[in-house]
């Protein structure tokens, strides 16, 4: 635990840090620990203000979720109801066909999402399985989406596929901390991990990449996890932070509730230490009330999944996200040009201006 001297010697560090402007990939854990440790309000006031100098701080960007593939995973990681080694009840499916996706994602579309992610339960994926996500991305990127897939562990050459069919972000999580790691995961090393985003990140597709928390990790563990992530040679693009799910038939089914103020301060301090990287509120958001999603959003959080599984306009989480962004004034990312492009194809159509995305509002317009 920090006293208040090591606090305030934090405070007054990271605001030096966060005038300078720097990016760093040198970052002690000590340093991690001080800024997490911090007065809450400090923290935040710190995160906020970095915030505001690397993003609009009112415009929060969405990317729609699908499931491509699920269940019946040979990986064993405790968390996740679709790993084949634990009994979870989840039903399995084949990988879909490339059409059903483009579908999906024409949806996600109209709905207002701007990128459409594809999520895939492999250890990594076989030549036959990657040609047909291939042709996915073609496709999916053909509808002006951005294309975001996480199908396991890359090679080289499979990322470089991935680069040529047009691929924008590949996510690959590093979970935890390297210490607390094994306790998660026995069937691939954080070694295997770092070298797929090695792989990713040669290939010059951005990397999505994130953890965990409230896996009954120490505090240690999440500056852990932030440390392995800022000191990476680039900043992953995209992190995204998640508080566990627990799910009854996983080994931390069980796992006692996180502080949701310890979830406040882990994406602070991510966005203090990855000044430049959308920091995705992820899993677990669902078990949040709005006034944790508020103070993420306040925090630095400024990405979220949209619409996840769900793809229909009368989908009550997304209405509900769009209701908290109304109260607080949050403008989705890439509505302004969404809203263009939906006013052109109308113009063209019919000369007659419908608007296609009912969930979004104005933001700037007087609120109720
Ligand atoms: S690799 Fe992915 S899908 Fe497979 S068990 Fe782990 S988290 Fe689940």
């Amino acid at each position: 635990m920090t006293d208040i001297t090591q606090a305030d010697t934090a405070h007054t560090k990271s605001l030096a840090y966060l005038n300078s402007g720097a990016i760093r990939n040198d970052w002690a854990l000590a340093e991690i620990e001080a800024i997490y440790n911090q007065p809450f309000n400090d923290l935040l006031f710190a995160a906020q203000t970095i915030h505001r100098k690397n993003f609009d701080p009112n415009q929060v960007q969405t990317s729609t979720l699908l499931s491509i593939k699920t269940g019946a995973c040979p990986e064993d990681c405790a968390y996740c109801p679709q790993s084949g080694h634990y009994s979870t009840g989840l039903s399995k499916e084949q990988l879909m066909a490339v059409e059903e996706v483009v579908q999906k994602a024409q949806q996600a579309k109209t709905n207002g999402a701007t990128r459409f992610c594809m999520g895939a339960a492999w250890r990594s994926p076989r030549e036959k399985d990657l040609d047909v996500v291939l042709e996915m991305v073609r496709q999916v990127k053909s509808l002006g989406l951005e294309t975001c897939v996480t199908l396991g562990m890359l090679d080289g050459d499979q990322a470089q596929k991935l680069a040529e069919a047009g691929l924008d972000y590949y996510n690959h999580n590093l979970d935890t901390s390297p210490e607390y790691y094994q306790q998660i995961i026995t069937t691939r090393s954080y070694e295997n991990r770092l070298d797929t985003l090695q792989n990713v990140r040669d290939a010059g597709i951005n990397v999505c990449s994130g953890g965990i928390i409230g896996m009954g990790e120490k505090t240690q563990d999440r500056y852990g996890l932030l440390q392995q992530l800022a000191n990476m040679p680039e900043h992953p693009q995209s992190v995204p932070i998640n508080m566990l799910v627990a799910v009854e038939g996983t080994p931390l089914g069980k796992v006692e509730k996180l502080d949701s103020l310890d979830f406040v301060r882990m994406i602070a301090t991510a966005r203090i230490v990855m000044p430049q990287s959308y920091v995705r509120l992820s899993a677990g958001r669902e078990d949040m009330n709005q006034e944790t999603q508020s103070l993420c959003y306040f925090a630095g959080a400024n990405s979220i999944f949209y619409g996840e599984k769900l793809l229909t306009t009368a989908n009550p989480e997304a209405e509900a996200d769009m209701q908290l962004f109304k109260r607080l004034g949050i403008t989705p990312e890439g509505h302004q040009v969404a809203a263009q492009e939906m006013d052109a194809e109308q113009a063209l159509l019919n000369q007659v201006a419908e608007p296609k995305a009912a969930q979004f509002y104005d933001a700037t317009a007087p609120r109720a």
